[in-house]
């Protein structure tokens, strides 16, 4: 029996490489990743769609050790081209994050220290070094010492994991269900019904505020909503806003909705996933003062804070209520409590063992410090801006509304022929080309182009050259 342990540990010790191993594939996967980031200002932002049998035949596990070459190749034909370049400086579609490069490392060393972050007693100093994370966004956004809070994989799970704390909160169970109310607008990002779809409240009326012409939800139009469903005996529950909606960037007017939600007594939910760090700049500063009133909040690192996809921040005003939805014990959990102790983030969210994702956040603040975050959100909005004004001088072209945050809209409108159709087909001739990713949407009735410029590596030149490809389309276009 012990020969063949000793045979099977001699197969199984392969998966704790040796250093001369680990610095052989090292080396190649670090310059992958440098020939990636280093190729990024020639890659295209958008390159074909190859056939899935391709791709599922390509990538199949082989059972059999590749060669590591052979492996990082297939990786670059198969995985890193097709659809949007997400990495591209010249992505300015949909919402952008970027991926920045320090992240990368934070979550090496995550990985390679791999401490138990979802339990206080377990690693008491990653459970710390994600605290820090909370208390500086809450620092950053002057919310109340009150506050605890949980760092998630994206936004859609940290609403929802705030939709649950609001449920319990306010005992929407059984028969109060199909009477409570739930406040959105038209723009509200479309997880918020399909969380609360997923956590059994799909029967709750859904209300759809009016906007005004900026796309921000009515305060006027919500007070009246709210006291009709109150007259008809309706329980209104929940006003989720949007600072900074993901097809405009528009920001509902916090301060007024605030005093809305204490005046009836509602839960007030921030949907902050794009905008709400935008808080961190001084254009972003005054328009987002109020997002502090908010009950619970969500914020995206992986977009506002140019990170790679995977992690989002969750703010819950009233701690006491967060943790009753969430704590739970087991018999083989240690009971572990003291006075000192940290509540640990397994108490906090539907998660027990979990990836130790502050990091990729924590090391790029240690390495960096704030400023260069700060600076990069102040020159995105203000690339919006300048693409903004520049566009609605060049002829033939018509800008939305003065954007709040980093997206705005616009569109080409040609001498003859049916506008939504000419940029529709804009859209499709920008993207076969490929040198931009840019994107569409439907406001009024009518379809828009979007620009979303977030990507940390965007800056004067790509948005330049940006409205360069982009007269030279119409021009093709109205040619034809
Ligand atoms: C992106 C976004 C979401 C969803 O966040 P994920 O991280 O993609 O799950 C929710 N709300 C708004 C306003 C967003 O922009």
């Amino acid at each position: 029996m012990r020969d063949q342990i000793l045979e099977l540990e001699a197969i199984s010790r392969q998966l704790e490489p040796q250093p001369a191993d680990r610095d052989v594939i090292v080396q190649h996967v670090i310059d992958y990743g440098h020939r990636f980031v280093d190729n990024l200002p020639d890659m295209k932002a958008h390159t074909p769609i190859p056939e899935a049998s391709v791709l599922r035949e390509a990538l199949k596990i082989r059972n059999d050790p590749q060669p590591i070459d052979a492996v990082l190749d297939n990786l670059s034909q198969h995985v890193d081209q097709g659809g949007i370049n997400t990495a591209s400086g010249r992505f300015i579609g949909y919402i952008p994050g970027g991926g920045q490069y320090y992240a990368a490392l934070g979550d090496y060393i995550s990985a390679v220290i791999n401490r138990y972050a979802g339990v206080y007693y377990a690693s008491p100093g990653a459970v710390a070094l994600e605290e820090s994370i909370l208390q500086w966004t809450a620092d950053v956004l002057d919310y109340p010492d009150t506050y605890s809070g949980s760092l998630v994989s994206g936004g859609s799970i940290a609403n929802m994991t705030a939709m649950i704390t609001a449920r319990d909160a306010c005992d929407i169970t059984d028969d109060a269900i199909k009477k409570s109310v739930v406040y959105v607008t038209d723009h509200t990002h479309h997880n918020i019904e399909k969380g609360l779809h997923i956590i059994g409240l799909s029967r709750c009326i859904l209300r759809h505020v009016a906007v005004d012409e900026h796309y921000r939800m009515s305060a006027d139009a919500l007070e009246a909503a709210i006291k009709e469903d109150r007259e008809n005996g309706l329980n209104p529950w929940l006003i989720v806003a949007s600072s900074g909606t993901t097809n405009t960037g528009a920001v509902d007017p916090l301060e007024a909705i605030a005093d809305i939600a204490t005046q009836y007594n509602l839960w007030f939910h921030v949907d902050g996933a794009y905008g709400g760090y935008f808080r961190l700049c001084p254009e972003g500063r005054d328009l987002l003062e109020h997002i502090n009133r908010a009950d619970s909040l969500v914020l995206n690192p992986h977009k506002t804070l140019f990170l790679p996809y995977g992690l989002s921040t969750l703010l819950i005003k009233d701690s006491q209520k967060h943790y009753a939805a969430f704590n739970a014990s087991a018999d083989y959990l240690p009971d572990f409590s003291s006075d000192d102790a940290m509540v640990s983030p397994a108490d906090l969210s539907p998660e027990l063992t979990k990836h130790f994702r502050g990091m990729r956040l924590w090391l790029p603040l240690q390495i960096l410090g704030v400023e260069p975050f700060r600076a990069a959100m102040s020159e995105k909005i203000q690339l919006t801006r300048y693409f903004h004004e520049t566009m609605q001088t060049k002829a033939g072209w018509e800008v939305g509304a003065y954007p709040d945050l980093s997206i705005t809209t616009y569109r080409f409108i040609p001498q003859r022929g049916d506008v939504n159709d000419f940029n529709r087909r804009l859209l499709q001739s920008v993207l076969d080309e490929g040198r931009i990713s840019t994107s569409g949407t439907v406001l009024d009735g009518n379809f828009v182009l979007r620009a979303a410029i977030l990507s940390l590596r965007t800056h004067l030149a790509e948005i330049d050259e940006t409205m360069d490809v982009l007269t030279y389309h119409a021009e093709q276009l109205s040619q034809q």
